[in-house]
């Protein structure tokens, strides 16, 4: 059964992202972490795409590979604000290729587009969603941030956009990384209550050290509730205790969202299995 019809239907939808290496070396390490992953029979897979508009066919070859040779159901993640319409179009066409019909639409960051790549046919995620509805063929999913998106003024604001999006043809969801399920059963409320009826899939990522929980705070803006804090505090500079801490609290954020109605979750991998198939095997099979 396709992903998106197991969304449908109230099974709950397990998925990882890759994001396209650049070395030989990295590219050995995911075929490796994918093979690993495989074993957990995820519903499927996601592959980034960097919104600097230079080399977009790195995430289409990638997701390429990972149907042909792994039998993965692949979503490509698509950016537009580098694009053209026209290359937009031939990009889908390489997808089509490859057999891959399930896009998650995203707008990509400004800051990241490369100089001279900012083509200007796009502004937003949603009018990339109306023109790969236009294209037909392609499961669309878009982006959705329970904290409210950093350049949004208020979290209302960044709903009633949001309700643009799945009017203009996104049929599912996935979160911004988020640490507090509080924001995601808040953010649900309010998003049935503005007509988002889609479902919403929650994004999730174990944090691996300090210096990425500042990150994550800094960049993009997401809240880091007092006892994950005190936690990476505690065990920054210990690998091994680190790694249970951040799996254990990953793995009980997962099982009270599944509790709570969530329809999956969505991994974020960096490449790497032995977190995401901790938490996995931790809330798999469980109500
Ligand atoms: P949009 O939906 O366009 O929203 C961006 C902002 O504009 C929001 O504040 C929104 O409220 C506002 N807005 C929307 N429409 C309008 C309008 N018509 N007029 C005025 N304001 C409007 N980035 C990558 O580069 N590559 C990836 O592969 C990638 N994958 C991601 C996957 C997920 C699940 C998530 C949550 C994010 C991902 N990102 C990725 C990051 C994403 O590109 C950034 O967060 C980006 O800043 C916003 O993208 P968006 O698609 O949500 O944009």
């Amino acid at each position: 059964m396709k992903f998106t019809e197991r969304l449908k239907t109230g099974k709950k939808v397990y998925s990882f992202e890759f994001y396209p290496p650049k070395t030989a070396e990295d590219t050995a390490k995911l075929f490796n972490t994918a093979v690993e992953l495989m074993a957990l029979s995820p519903d499927f897979v996601s592959v980034t795409n960097s919104s600097s508009g230079v080399a977009p066919y790195r995430t289409v070859a990638l997701c390429g590979v990972l149907k042909a040779q792994f039998g993965l159901d692949v979503v490509a993640h698509l950016t537009c604000l580098a694009h053209t319409r026209a290359e937009i179009a031939e990009i889908c066409s390489g997808l089509r290729k490859m057999d891959i019909t399930n896009i998650l639409a995203l707008r990509g960051d400004p800051h990241n587009v490369a100089p001279d790549y900012r083509r200007r046919d796009y502004s937003h995620a949603t009018q990339l969603i109306a023109d790969l509805k236009k294209e037909g063929g392609f499961a669309i999913g878009g982006a959705c941030y329970p904290e409210k998106h950093p350049e949004a003024a208020t979290l209302d604001a960044d709903i009633a956009r949001l309700r643009e999006k799945v009017e203009a043809g996104a049929e599912y969801l996935i979160t911004q990384l988020f640490f507090d399920n509080d924001y995601y059963f808040r953010f649900l409320e309010k998003a049935a209550a503005a007509g988002v009826t889609a479902p919403v899939l929650p994004g999730l990522m174990p944090v691996t050290s300090y210096k990425q929980m500042q990150n994550f705070t800094t960049l993009m803006r997401v809240a880091i509730p007092d006892a994950l804090r005190a936690g990476i505090e505690r065990w920054d500079g210990d690998k091994d205790g680190m790694f249970k801490f951040s799996v254990d609290y990953a793995s009980a954020q997962a099982e009270a969202l599944l509790k709570g109605g969530a329809p999956g979750l969505h991994l974020y991998t960096l490449n790497r299995s032995r977190a995401a198939m901790a938490i996995l095997k931790n809330v798999k099979g469980k109500p």
